[in-house]
Order: C-alpha cells, then structure tokens, then sequence
C-alpha cells in the first residue's frame, strides 16, 4: 500500500495506471474508518484493479469551525484498516494541497443543497460538490464509492456527475448499522453514553415509517408526524429536520406513490447526527 500527499503525483500514478489498462475505484472519506467505509472499501477492492481511498477532512464543508476541530481523526489506525481491507492507495493529501494561496472555484448545485443538510450546514454541499470534482479530477477513478448513509450526499454527486458529464460510476451502497440499528458514523465515539443509547430512536423512528408504508400508509404528513414524534419521545433529542420526500429531487411528498425516502437530522448533547431511510410501498 502506497501513501500519496500531493494531486500532482496522485494524478500522475492514476495516469499511469489507466494507461496500463487497470480500472481504478475510490473512496472518498474523511478517515475516522468504521464498517461504513471499510464495506466501501471491500465493494471497491473487489470491482476494480485499483483500489483508491482518499483520506481528507475537508474544511470548506464544515460549516462550524468547532466541528472542525474535533472531528476525529487517527491517520495511523486508518492505514491499518485500509490495509486490511485491500486498499492499493491512500490519499492524504494537506489542506494547502487541495487549496493553495489563490484558490477560488466551487462547484455548486442549485437545487438538491436547497433543503435538508443544505439549510441546516450553509456551504456544505458547495464543499462536498467541489472536493469532491476535485478528487474525481485528481484520482481518474471508472468508479467511485458513496454510503446511503449520506443520502442527499449521494444525490448531490450523482447529479454533479452527470450534469459535469464526469466520465465514471458512482456506486451508492447501504448504511451499515450498530446491533440496535444506530448508522456507523464517525461523529458517534463523541456521543456521551445516554446520549449513544438515546440515539438509536432515530432509526427506530425510520424503520417504523417502513413498517408503515409497507402496510398501507401513504399520507406523507402523517408519516412525518410520525417519525417526528417517534425521535421526540428520547428527551436528549433535539430535532432539527423530518423530511419524507422524492428520493431523487429530495422535494417534500404529501401522498407517497411510489417510492419516498425519509431524512432525518437530530443533535445529542453537541453532537449532530443525521440518517435516512426509504420507503416502499
Ligand atoms: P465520511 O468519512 O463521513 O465523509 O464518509 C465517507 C463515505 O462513507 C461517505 O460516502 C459516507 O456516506 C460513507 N459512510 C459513512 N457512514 C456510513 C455507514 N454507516 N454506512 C455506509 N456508508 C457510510
């Protein structure tokens, strides 16, 4: 396994290995690895010759700086675990790297950062859009990684992709969760213990809006009522968003008729978490 800091070597190993005819796969992530990367990693490890993961807390999609600065982060663990699970190459390149004196282009979306994590963290998606044009530009991947997880996430660099006509496949594989359902996320190791075992009301509320749907329901307000209610039974909730709507646009729904997703984002003590779940009839 190889550790590569700058785009310009990065650029040129890909190069390289593109002209020797290998597909090359990548995962973009922020390190802090748990099972929602390491399964990335595997489904990469086994689709491509390359196996790319790009480690880098990006700054310009926190939209608080002191979120910034405890993001957790543990570059030695996360070699480990990469390793293990096959990658080829770690990306790790610094922040001056990504942005040197005199950097100023993004990559921005109009409408999907319109609602949901794009009111609640201003900016974020202008980050994400741009790291993200960014590490594609810079590793030449056929195929890039995401988590549902992330859903909007997942949209966002789906419809960058396409609308870029980015020539690669971006795979969306699904959230992997705790034994009582909480998703794996970096952010969970600060949740204080009562925090953590409160947390899980959150996709216990989701997996109830599946329960739901499959049995009938198909009235998207009572649904958001619902689950909204559902997350407010854990006193240390501290709700900021319920959204049941179209899976691709993310625009609220009132009647679901086909499929839906619904979108949730709630704070522990300082801690925010978010997680998601579709709804099929
Ligand atoms: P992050 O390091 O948080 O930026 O995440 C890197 C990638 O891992 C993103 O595509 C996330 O959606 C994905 N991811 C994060 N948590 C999970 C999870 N619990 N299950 C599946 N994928 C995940």
């Amino acid at each position: 396994m190889q550790t590569i800091e700058t785009p310009r070597d990065m650029q040129k190993l890909a190069e390289d290995h593109r002209r020797a005819g290998q597909s090359i796969g990548l995962v973009p992530t922020m390190g802090a690895l748990h099972e929602g990367h390491l399964s990335l990693i595997r489904r990469c490890r086994a689709e491509n010759d390359v196996a790319i993961m790009s480690l880098f807390v990006n700054p310009t999609q926190f939209n608080r700086q002191d979120d910034l600065d405890r993001y957790p982060r543990d570059l030695a663990g996360d070699s480990g675990l990469a390793r293990e699970a096959g990658v080829d190459i770690i990306f790790a390149p610094t922040v001056e790297g990504m942005y040197p004196q005199g950097y100023q282009t993004s990559v921005t979306l109009e409408q999907l950062p319109t609602r949901w994590e794009g009111t609640s963290r201003p900016g974020h998606f202008q980050g994400v859009a741009t790291v993200c044009t960014k590490l594609f530009t810079i590793c030449r991947p056929h195929r890039a990684y995401f988590g549902q997880k992330d859903y909007q996430q997942s949209r966002v660099v789906r419809r960058l992709a396409a609308d870029l006509n980015l020539d690669l496949e971006i795979v969306v594989l699904p959230t992997v969760r705790e034994a009582d359902g909480l998703a794996l996320s970096s952010r969970n190791v600060l949740l204080k213990p009562e925090e953590r075992r409160q947390a899980r009301v959150l996709s216990q509320a989701l997996f109830q809006a599946q329960a739901d749907v499959r049995a009938g329901q198909r009235d998207a307000t009572r649904l958001h009522a619902a689950i909204e209610d559902r997350i407010q039974t854990a006193p240390l909730a501290v709700l900021d968003y319920v959204g049941v709507c179209d899976p691709e646009t993310l625009v609220p729904l009132e009647k679901i008729e086909d499929r839906a997703v619904a979108v949730v984002a709630a704070s522990f003590g300082t801690t925010r978490l978010i997680d998601n779940a579709l709804l099929e009839p």
